[in-house]
Protein backbone atom coordinates (compact mmCIF):
# COMPACT_ATOMS: atom_id res chain seq x y z
CA UNK A 1 0.00 0.00 0.00
CA UNK A 2 1.62 3.39 -1.06
CA UNK A 3 2.41 5.55 2.01
CA UNK A 4 0.13 8.52 1.54
CA UNK A 5 2.30 11.05 2.37
CA UNK A 6 3.94 10.47 -0.66
CA UNK A 7 1.26 10.41 -2.84
CA UNK A 8 0.12 13.73 -1.10
CA UNK A 9 3.48 15.34 -1.89
CA UNK A 10 3.59 13.94 -5.51
CA UNK A 11 0.56 15.96 -6.06
CA UNK A 12 2.42 19.09 -6.48
CA UNK A 13 2.75 17.89 -9.76
CA UNK A 14 -0.03 19.48 -10.63
CA UNK A 15 0.34 22.87 -10.13
CA UNK A 16 3.86 22.56 -11.30
CA UNK A 17 3.07 21.15 -14.87
CA UNK A 18 -0.59 21.87 -15.27
CA UNK A 19 -0.67 25.14 -13.34
CA UNK A 20 -3.71 23.67 -11.55
CA UNK A 21 -4.78 22.31 -7.57
CA UNK A 22 -5.42 19.20 -7.77
CA UNK A 23 -6.57 18.65 -4.03
CA UNK A 24 -9.42 20.71 -4.75
CA UNK A 25 -10.53 18.08 -7.03
CA UNK A 26 -12.84 15.77 -4.83
CA UNK A 27 -12.35 12.71 -7.63
CA UNK A 28 -8.72 12.89 -7.34
CA UNK A 29 -8.79 13.06 -3.71
CA UNK A 30 -11.73 10.14 -3.35
CA UNK A 31 -9.41 8.26 -5.66
CA UNK A 32 -6.27 8.68 -4.75
CA UNK A 33 -6.78 8.88 -0.85
CA UNK A 34 -8.85 6.23 -1.00
CA UNK A 35 -7.20 3.94 1.34
CA UNK A 36 -7.52 6.70 4.18
CA UNK A 37 -11.32 7.03 3.45
CA UNK A 38 -12.60 3.57 3.92
CA UNK A 39 -15.75 3.96 1.75
CA UNK A 40 -16.81 7.05 3.24
CA UNK A 41 -17.04 10.28 0.10
CA UNK A 42 -15.02 13.03 2.26
CA UNK A 43 -16.31 16.63 1.13
CA UNK A 44 -13.59 19.26 0.43
CA UNK A 45 -14.06 22.38 2.71
CA UNK A 46 -12.06 25.19 2.54
CA UNK A 47 -10.94 24.40 5.62
CA UNK A 48 -9.50 20.88 4.90
CA UNK A 49 -7.79 21.95 1.64
CA UNK A 50 -6.18 24.78 3.71
CA UNK A 51 -4.32 21.76 6.09
CA UNK A 52 -4.33 19.76 3.67
CA UNK A 53 -2.19 22.00 1.62
CA UNK A 54 -0.25 22.95 4.60
CA UNK A 55 0.33 19.10 5.45
CA UNK A 56 1.91 18.74 2.09
CA UNK A 57 4.48 21.91 2.14
CA UNK A 58 5.19 20.10 5.53
CA UNK A 59 5.35 16.30 3.63
CA UNK A 60 7.95 17.81 0.77
CA UNK A 61 10.14 19.55 3.42
CA UNK A 62 10.35 16.64 5.58
CA UNK A 63 11.19 14.21 2.39
CA UNK A 64 13.50 16.68 0.77
CA UNK A 65 15.66 17.01 3.81
CA UNK A 66 14.89 13.66 5.89
CA UNK A 67 14.66 15.95 8.85
CA UNK A 68 10.71 16.04 10.71
CA UNK A 69 11.90 17.75 13.89
CA UNK A 70 10.76 21.32 12.44
CA UNK A 71 7.26 20.34 11.85
CA UNK A 72 6.18 18.40 15.05
CA UNK A 73 4.47 21.08 16.48
CA UNK A 74 1.93 22.03 13.10
CA UNK A 75 1.48 18.33 13.01
CA UNK A 76 0.38 17.78 16.48
CA UNK A 77 -2.11 20.60 15.60
CA UNK A 78 -3.27 18.83 12.75
CA UNK A 79 -3.79 16.17 14.22
CA UNK A 80 -5.11 17.40 17.51
CA UNK A 81 -7.99 17.70 15.88
CA UNK A 82 -9.38 13.73 15.84
CA UNK A 83 -10.60 12.35 19.32
CA UNK A 84 -10.53 8.92 20.11
CA UNK A 85 -12.10 6.59 22.42
CA UNK A 86 -10.97 2.71 22.96
CA UNK A 87 -14.02 0.98 22.86
CA UNK A 88 -14.32 -3.07 23.14
CA UNK A 89 -15.87 -4.45 20.51
CA UNK A 90 -17.06 -8.28 19.90
CA UNK A 91 -16.78 -8.57 16.15
CA UNK A 92 -17.47 -11.83 14.36
CA UNK A 93 -17.39 -13.40 18.12
CA UNK A 94 -13.62 -12.00 18.86
CA UNK A 95 -12.88 -9.69 21.26
CA UNK A 96 -11.31 -6.18 19.79
CA UNK A 97 -10.14 -3.21 21.31
CA UNK A 98 -10.40 -0.18 18.62
CA UNK A 99 -10.18 3.33 18.70
CA UNK A 100 -13.65 4.71 17.71
CA UNK A 101 -13.72 8.93 16.86
CA UNK A 102 -16.84 11.05 15.84
CA UNK A 103 -14.39 13.35 14.27
CA UNK A 104 -15.19 14.21 11.05
CA UNK A 105 -14.19 11.84 8.36
CA UNK A 106 -11.61 14.85 6.60
CA UNK A 107 -9.74 15.12 10.05
CA UNK A 108 -9.09 11.38 9.95
CA UNK A 109 -7.86 11.76 6.48
CA UNK A 110 -5.21 14.41 7.96
CA UNK A 111 -4.18 11.88 10.49
CA UNK A 112 -3.75 8.89 8.38
CA UNK A 113 -1.62 11.15 6.20
CA UNK A 114 0.31 12.37 9.09
CA UNK A 115 0.74 8.86 10.79
CA UNK A 116 2.46 7.55 7.37
CA UNK A 117 4.46 10.05 7.37
CA UNK A 118 5.57 9.94 10.89
CA UNK A 119 5.91 6.21 10.19
CA UNK A 120 8.96 7.05 7.58
CA UNK A 121 10.70 8.58 10.24
CA UNK A 122 9.75 5.89 13.02
CA UNK A 123 11.05 2.94 10.63
CA UNK A 124 14.35 4.71 9.23
CA UNK A 125 12.56 4.21 5.91
CA UNK A 126 13.35 7.96 5.22
CA UNK A 127 16.30 6.65 4.34
CA UNK A 128 15.04 5.02 1.02
CA UNK A 129 12.63 7.96 -0.10
CA UNK A 130 14.20 8.89 -3.52
CA UNK A 131 13.28 11.15 -6.07
CA UNK A 132 12.35 10.46 -9.77
CA UNK A 133 15.45 10.96 -11.93
CA UNK A 134 13.05 12.30 -14.87
CA UNK A 135 13.07 15.82 -14.72
CA UNK A 136 9.56 15.79 -15.76
CA UNK A 137 8.03 13.88 -12.99
CA UNK A 138 10.33 14.02 -9.69
CA UNK A 139 7.81 11.93 -8.51
CA UNK A 140 9.43 10.72 -4.01
CA UNK A 141 9.23 7.10 -4.31
CA UNK A 142 10.38 4.37 -1.44
CA UNK A 143 13.71 2.13 -3.15
CA UNK A 144 13.02 -1.30 -2.15
CA UNK A 145 15.62 -2.45 -4.12
CA UNK A 146 18.61 -4.32 -2.79
CA UNK A 147 21.17 -2.11 -3.22
CA UNK A 148 19.24 0.89 -3.40
CA UNK A 149 19.76 1.90 -6.65
CA UNK A 150 16.43 2.51 -8.33
CA UNK A 151 16.25 6.10 -10.27
CA UNK A 152 12.83 6.37 -11.40
CA UNK A 153 9.68 5.99 -9.85
CA UNK A 154 8.20 3.32 -12.12
CA UNK A 155 9.23 1.11 -15.49
CA UNK A 156 7.12 4.32 -17.32
CA UNK A 157 9.25 6.70 -16.52
CA UNK A 158 12.45 4.51 -16.70
CA UNK A 159 10.77 3.25 -20.43
CA UNK A 160 10.25 7.19 -21.23
CA UNK A 161 14.39 7.90 -20.40
CA UNK A 162 15.35 5.07 -22.35
CA UNK A 163 13.86 5.36 -25.23
CA UNK A 164 14.68 9.28 -25.21
CA UNK A 165 18.21 8.71 -24.33
CA UNK A 166 17.87 5.49 -27.67
CA UNK A 167 16.68 8.36 -29.72
CA UNK A 168 18.69 11.32 -29.05
CA UNK A 169 21.74 8.45 -30.05
CA UNK A 170 19.97 7.17 -33.68
ZN1 LIG B 1 8.82 9.27 -12.31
Amino acid sequence: MDNLSIILSNSIWFNNHKGSEVLKDPIWINSNLSHALEHTFVEITNHFLEDLITLRSIAIHALTNGRLNDHILKLNELISQVEYTPEICVINEHIQLVNTTESSPESQVLVKIVTDLVHLFETNEIKNVSTCANDDCQFFFIDHSKNKSKKYCSTRCGNLIKVRRYRERH
